[in-house]
């Protein structure tokens, strides 16, 4: 596990974002919404993440109440990460981890929850 700070950034380059860790895991769920965005979701605390550049919000209106938010970038659509509604800090939110070069995930579980059916 890398303790260094990584960084990624989505397709443009105007978002980026910087993780202090290599991830415990990753998730690749299979519910709607994670599916639709491409999300393979890394896990931190807020405050081993940091995000430069403009993000655009999206809260699904299809599960009330929803519990978190995702960004993406407004000008490439990248999904960068989720962040749940409450204020921060946030003990746990989601960096999309296809921000970050293909060696990001080397040696790191890929797990597959069954979101769809939560
Ligand atoms: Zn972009």
């Amino acid at each position: 596990m890398s303790a260094k700070p990584i960084t990624g950034q989505c397709h443009c380059g105007n978002v980026r974002v910087t993780v202090a860790r290599t991830p415990d895991y990753v998730n690749e769920c299979n519910c709607s919404l994670c599916r639709s965005l491409g999300g393979l979701w890394a896990y931190y605390a807020s405050h081993e993440v940091k995000i430069s550049g403009e993000t655009t919000g999206y809260v699904r209106a299809d599960l009330s109440p929803a519990s978190l938010a995702t960004h993406h970038c407004p000008t490439c659509g990248t999904t960068t990460h989720w962040v749940p509604l409450e204020d921060d800090p946030h003990p746990r939110m989601g960096v999309n981890s296809r921000l970050f070069a293909e060696d990001f995930l080397d040696g790191v579980e890929t797990r597959y929850p069954d979101g769809k059916s939560w």
